[in-house]
């Protein structure tokens, strides 16, 4: 029984998109999995007092608080969740982490990946649990994905394709907003970590990178009246060089007219390929050299229980599983690799490692060269 269970009280920082998101992960979670505690929605934090008291009652928090620092204070509190902008991630992570808590932070971890390094070496030095926001690595299309890869059912890997591309800042007259940051912002950052998180998961390690990076609108609306001038891209595209010898490319792109989630990628070997785009992501597209002449083609893999945990949402294949539903398969595994029950899934250390080539790629795309992720 839930109730038996030791308690994980959750202090919640910021309830717009990503912070309901989160909300539906822990509330789904519980639920789905046999956690090892019961999710306690403590308090939650937004900009004011009001904001918060809000999102308090929305959200079904007991507690609502006006000033983050409340939170990490709070000996009650166990985990805080950041789903605050950007800039503020890492002054909130490391003043929880200072505090003793695990943090869940959202994607990217932070504006810059030497801040994103001080905030693994502090977490890992004070031994709490970490989690970073990306999300589409907990379909289990893409564990399928990764395993048939590695087990050599695509034979050798020659090529990968991949691409993260919506259309939220296409229009020109949308506001600047923090994910226009001169620092830590842009389209590469924002989607472009989403794309290489998962080029990473499948392949392994990116060694080298040719970036190129647009500014498309020159400037947007600021709160002000007037306009404000937009330094980071647009779009950002990199050639990719993989340390098990495939080379490949990403793109990144807020301007893709039409596009809500194109998160997709292609994966090419000597024995067969694999397609899979985000907005069916309940599909995987497999081609298999050695299905007879005359009968090739790609063969559509429908997720349903076999692809775990995917039984555990419904028993019956082809129903699908939803955006929340990955957060809710992050959010089972953060709390599981606090209780000790398995490593952390995509930890800090993982986050620091994709802002590092997210800042390969824009240093290349300055440079105008080829460099070394590091
Ligand atoms: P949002 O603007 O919808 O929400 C941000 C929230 O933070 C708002 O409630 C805002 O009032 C609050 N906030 C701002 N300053 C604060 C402060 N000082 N103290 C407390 N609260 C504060 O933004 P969003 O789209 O939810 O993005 C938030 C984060 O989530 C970003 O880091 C973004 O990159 C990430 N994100 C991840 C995904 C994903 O798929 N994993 C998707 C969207 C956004």
């Amino acid at each position: 029984m839930a109730g038996e269970r030791p308690q994980l009280r959750i202090g919640l920082i910021g309830t717009g998109f990503m912070g309901k998101t989160h909300v539906f992960g822990f509330a789904a979670a519980q639920r789905v999995f046999d956690l090892p505690y019961e999710l306690v929605r403590h308090t939650v934090a937004d900009r004011t007092e009001d904001l918060a008291a809000q999102a308090a009652q929305a959200l079904g928090f007991a507690r609502a608080s006006g000033d983050w620092r409340r939170l990490v204070e709070d000996p009650e509190i166990d985990v805080i969740d950041i789903t605050a902008p950007n800039a503020f991630h890492k002054e909130m992570a490391l003043a929880a982490i200072a505090a003793g808590k695990h943090v869940y932070c959202e994607k990217p971890l932070a504006p810059l990946a030497a801040d994103a390094r001080q905030m693994a070496e502090a977490a890992e030095a004070a031994g709490v649990r970490t989690q970073v926001g990306f999300n589409y690595l907990c379909n289990p299309l893409l564990a399928l994905a990764r395993e048939m890869i590695r087990e050599g059912e695509l034979g050798e890997i020659r090529s990968y394709r991949g691409i993260h591309a919506e259309d939220y800042m296409a229009d020109a007259e949308s506001p600047f907003t923090f994910r226009h940051d001169p620092v830590g912002g842009g389209a590469l950052a924002d989607l472009g970590s989403h794309a290489l998180a998962t080029a990473e998961f499948l392949l392994g390690s990116v060694e080298q990178v040719l970036g190129d990076s647009v500014t498309v609108i020159a400037s947007r609306p600021d709160s002000g009246g007037g306009r404000r001038t937009v330094e980071v891209d647009d779009i950002g595209r990199a050639f990719l060089r993989f340390a098990n010898g495939a080379s490949g490319s990403i793109e990144a792109s807020w301007v893709a007219t039409g596009r809500k989630m194109q998160h997709d990628f292609e994966v090419y070997g000597t024995k067969g390929a694999l397609v899979f785009s985000q907005e069916r992501f309940n599909e995987l597209h497999f081609y298999n050299t050695s299905d007879p002449g005359g009968r090739r083609g790609f063969r559509r893999i429908e997720a349903g229980p076999d692809h775990d945990p995917y039984g555990l949402f419904c028993v019956a294949p082809g129903h699908q599983l939803g955006f929340n539903d990955l957060k809710a398969i992050e959010v089972a595994r953060f709390v599981d690799a606090i209780a000790g029950k398995r490593d952390e899934f995509f930890g800090f250390r993982a986050g620091q490692r994709i802002q590092e080539v997210v800042e390969a790629i824009q240093g290349s795309a300055r440079e105008r060269k080829w460099l070394r992720t590091g």
